[in-house]
């Protein structure tokens, strides 16, 4: 017997809808591309959103069409996705950090038909723009009066483009599980792959997102998302934040400490969320001209380890709580956020930054497990490691035209992340599964190694990777780029891990190196590494 309750879709436009009615007086703040901020409300964003769709079915764009967008996060950018969404049409968000072959790779994978382009990265635009035919359309997000002279074709600017049409528009009705928007990953081996999201995935996600123990947005928070929209799904910030009512800070391109202080002071930023090099930027901003953050109470900080130091300034020092998250774009992207619950709420000083360290527990609608090499289920005793598998209404099922079969039998999808969970349900990545150290069997977490080692005075960033040993089979290899003027050593580097880490961890080498490589996102590349000291050889082999 099925229950009596209303078909109501969850789509996203019922978001905005309610946003605008609800919310309707609560401001929008723009950075904006061509300098001054930028103020409107939510009854104005669903306003534009509206002329949005209405002007792309003047050009012809309907149902499961992609459109995409390259842009920083603005008022722009939000009006576009809702805009698009709200018709039915198949937003996508095209991260322009991705390398220039993966770019073309993805708008002709997606075979966009028009391409919302912010003016910083028409230069890299017109570059590939003749690789590019099945995008008919170029609308630059900026008005006239900033409009540059360019060569891509159908070129206007969005401003005169939008002016032509009005809101007289109502958001097309379709099913829940159409698609909404498609996000590539950066693809570390092969190329990129695409994650289709669906209305109801992201209406759940951006849900899920505002429970108490995830970002917890309230109507009086303000917000300011400095992960960028271009970057999986924008941890949700886009459907969380406007279904709460809470007031959308948007940083543009200004993502240097500066720029970021000046929004979180001037607006009264309660609550933000970016990866650890970001507030990295902004933590030395701070220290150098000795500023408070008065307003801020909470940041959501994930997508790479967060760093002790970051946990430990943070909180101690400008008392702003740290909620150490964890995910992944094939997951909406948010897996896990590292708040403390009941039976953790009394830790203080290093029992508590311990647990801040791991990456955290799952909120409802995301289940984990770990398991090991043949399937089988691990404990969670907080040591054993597996491989991290995940199920829920928002994890992905298959990517974006690829015939490959991407869950188990039971439905789970396999992260590439090893972790351990413990008997709380915190969860601790220990590594992803293509760069494990495998020591005498036993595994070694590169990533524990590495945010210890960058603790240590002179460090500015530390890899570790595993390289074969006779007896062993392979054993750790650090390596490390100095802080600027730093000649800190390989020993002074040992002594200060001796200790911290397990003894049977200790790197077996140092090597310094000026750079370390990095992919498009900002993910150390193993790989290149790897190949980089292939045949390396330990001083003493015992
Ligand atoms: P990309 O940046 O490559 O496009 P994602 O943002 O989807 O792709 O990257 C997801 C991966 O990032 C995770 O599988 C995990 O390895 C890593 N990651 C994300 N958050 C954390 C975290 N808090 N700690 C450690 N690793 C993390």
């Amino acid at each position: 017997m099925l229950g009596l309750m209303q078909d109501y879709q969850l789509t996203v436009q019922t978001i905005l809808d309610h946003a605008a009615l609800n919310h309707g007086e609560r401001e929008m703040v723009t950075r904006s591309i061509e300098g001054p901020i930028r103020r409107y409300t939510y009854r104005d964003l669903r306003e534009r959103a509206l002329r949005v769709a209405k002007a792309l079915q003047k050009e012809g764009v309907g149902i499961g069409d992609r459109i995409a967008t390259m842009a920083w996060n603005t008022d722009r950018h939000i009006e576009t996705w809702y805009g698009i969404m709200g018709l039915g049409a198949i937003c996508h968000t095209v991260n322009p950090r991705l390398f220039v072959e993966q770019l073309v790779y993805i708008f002709n994978h997606a075979e966009d038909k028009i391409l919302f382009v912010d003016l910083t990265f028409v230069p890299l635009i017109e570059a590939i723009a003749g690789k590019l035919p099945t995008i008919q359309k170029y609308i630059i997000l900026t008005d006239d009066a900033h409009m540059p002279a360019t060569n891509l074709p159908n070129a206007i600017a969005y401003e005169t483009w939008l002016a032509a049409s009005d809101a007289d528009f109502t958001w097309r009705v379709f099913d829940e599980n159409t698609a909404s928007s498609l996000c590539y990953t950066s693809g570390t081996t092969g190329n990129p792959k695409g994650v289709l999201y669906s209305h109801r995935s992201n209406v759940l996600h951006g849900l899920m997102c505002n429970q108490p123990d995830v970002l917890g947005a309230i109507s009086a928070d303000n917000i300011l998302p400095i992960v960028p929209m271009f970057h999986a799904n924008a941890w949700a910030i886009t459907y969380a934040i406007p279904a709460a009512g809470a007031s959308l800070i948007m940083p543009g391109a200004g993502m240097d400490g500066k720029s970021i202080y000046e929004l979180l002071d001037g607006e009264k930023v309660s609550v933000s969320a970016a990866v650890p090099t970001v507030w990295l930027g902004l933590l030395q901003y701070l220290q150098e001209n000795k500023l408070a953050l008065p307003y801020l109470d909470r940041v959501l900080i994930g997508g790479a380890a967060v760093p002790r130091m970051m946990i430990e300034t943070l909180e101690n020092d400008y008392d702003v709580e740290v909620i150490h998250g964890w995910g992944m774009t094939e997951m909406s992207p948010v897996g896990t956020t590292g708040k403390l619950k009941y039976s953790t709420q009394h830790l203080r000083g290093e029992e508590r930054v311990k647990l801040k360290l791991k990456q955290g527990r799952t909120p409802y609608m995301v289940e984990m497990k770990i398991v090991d090499d043949e399937g089988n289920d691990l404990p969670r005793d907080g040591t054993t490691s597996g491989h991290l598998l995940v199920r829920g209404p928002a994890v992905s099922k298959a990517y974006f035209r690829l015939d490959e079969e991407i869950l188990n039998k039971d439905g789970w999808f396999d992260t590439g992340d090893i972790a351990n969970i413990d008997e709380l349900g915190y969860m601790q990545i220990t590594d992803r599964d293509k760069d494990v150290i495998k020591s005498g069997g036993e595994w070694i977490s590169s990533i524990e190694i590495e945010n210890t080692a960058v603790g240590c005075e002179g460090v500015a960033e530390a890899a570790v990777i595993g390289v074969a040993h006779p007896k062993w089979s392979e054993r750790p290899l650090l390596i490390i780029v100095r802080k600027p003027g730093s000649s800190v050593s390989d020993d002074e580097i040992l002594a200060y891990l001796d200790g911290k880490i397990a003894k049977w961890w200790m790197p077996e080498g140092v090597e310094f190196v000026d750079e370390i490589p990095h992919t498009a996102t900002g993910k150390i590349q193993k790989m290149k590494l790897r190949e980089q000291f292939g045949g390396y050889q330990f001083k003493a082999v015992d």
